[in-house]
């Protein structure tokens, strides 16, 4: 590989020895994160509300969970684990009065660092580890004993310990197994957004929903649409998972692999590829995270306007109904 992979061979959990952890926020990534460090063997200890389903999760899992400020005074390394948007106001709250030289944040993706909406003083470390994976893989897959890869960078190197000590808290999350890729905050938060925005979440949601409209304006069923535009993509992606979009098309018919070349680049072709361009420039140049960061300071009344438009559309409706016929989904609801 090109880019610097770092496994457990090239670094030990030893720079954690005698440190304490405080995981801040008990969510999807902080409850893996906190859980594998100390089934690693390292000291940890949990912030979080007490009552919400979160916290009374943390003390099920044996933590008690201590207010943010308190954990951040108690300890050496300090994960933020909470959602990207509130970071600053709890940056500025209640990590920030107790910080002081020798301590190190870590983050599980650069946004806030990366666009300075956390801007923490030069005497500490900053550091990221963030795995390629939902926090849930990540428990679940070092559960199994091995590790989602993840990737790694230094923002400030404060006490010349940092990469040691990124390396170590990587292994412990179960980074050394899978692999830990050394880069930048810029390009994990570039490339993380832009794959979520462009690809994963919304290029694949929008696919779905357009495809399901035009099968259903054209008078088929929607049952059929589901099954057709939604419903498959489960078989199509493990295909890809495994070998590739090789072994996707090895698979397939005949039939699906020829319309996948004649039709394909005629709905994804290179208008598409310009719109995605300019969706990676509104990411560079910080519009996408000020459009983010705005909404917020307004309620998020644009972005739950979206989620109530989006929980109404008749893919979910018919998708409910299908799902619900077939229990080996293990369908959610909602
Ligand atoms: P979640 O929304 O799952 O969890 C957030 C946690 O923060 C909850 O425990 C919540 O507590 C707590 N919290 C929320 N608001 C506050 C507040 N105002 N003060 C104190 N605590 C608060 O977050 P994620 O795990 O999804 O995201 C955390 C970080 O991980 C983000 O930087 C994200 O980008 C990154 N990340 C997430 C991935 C994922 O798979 N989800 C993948 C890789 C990185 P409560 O329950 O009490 O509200
Ligand atoms: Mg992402």
């Amino acid at each position: 590989m090109a880019i610097e992979t770092l496994y457990d061979k090239d670094g030990s959990l030893n720079p954690l020895s005698g440190k304490t952890v405080a995981v801040l926020g008990y969510g999807s990534q902080g409850h893996a994160h906190a859980q594998n460090l100390r089934d690693s063997g390292v000291t940890v200890i949990v912030a979080n509300r007490k009552d919400s389903a979160n916290g009374k999760l943390a003390i099920e899992h044996g933590f008690d969970p201590l207010p943010v400020g308190d954990a951040v005074q108690q300890a050496d390394l300090i994960v933020i684990a909470l959602p990207d948007e509130v970071q600053p106001e709890v940056y500025a709250k209640d990590i920030a009065p107790n910080l002081k030289a020798g301590k190190t944040m870590v983050f599980t993706h650069g946004f806030n660092i990366h666009f300075k909406t956390i801007d923490p003083p030069s005497e500490v470390n900053v550091i990221m580890v963030a795995p390629k994976g939902p926090g849930h893989t990540v428990r679940w897959e070092y559960e199994r004993g091995g590790g989602v890869p993840c990737l790694m960078a230094i923002h400030q190197d404060a006490a010349g310990d940092a990469r040691d000590l990124a390396l170590a808290y990587a292994i412990g999350v179960g980074g050394g197994k899978g692999g830990t890729l050394v880069t930048t905050f810029k390009d994990e938060c570039e490339t993380d957004l832009f794959g979520e925005q462009v690809v994963l979440c919304g290029g694949l949601s929008e696919s779905i929903k357009k495809g399901f409209e035009v099968l259903t304006e054209a008078g088929y069923p929607p049952e059929l649409a589901y099954f057709e535009v939604c419903h498959e993509l489960e078989l199509i992606i493990n295909l890809i998972k495994r070998g590739g979009l090789d072994y996707m098309r090895y698979s397939i018919s005949n039939t699906a692999e020829f319309g996948d070349y004649y039709t394909g680049p005629k709905i994804c072709n290179d208008d598409t590829k310009k719109r995605m361009e300019a969706a990676l420039k509104h990411i560079q140049d910080g519009s996408f995270a000020k459009a983010f960061r705005d909404d917020y300071a307004n309620g998020f009344k644009w972005f739950k306007q979206q989620r109530a438009e989006n929980a109404g559309h008749a893919v979910e409706s018919v998708g409910k109904e299908l799902r619900a016929m077939m229990p080996w989904l293990d369908p959610v609801e909602m």
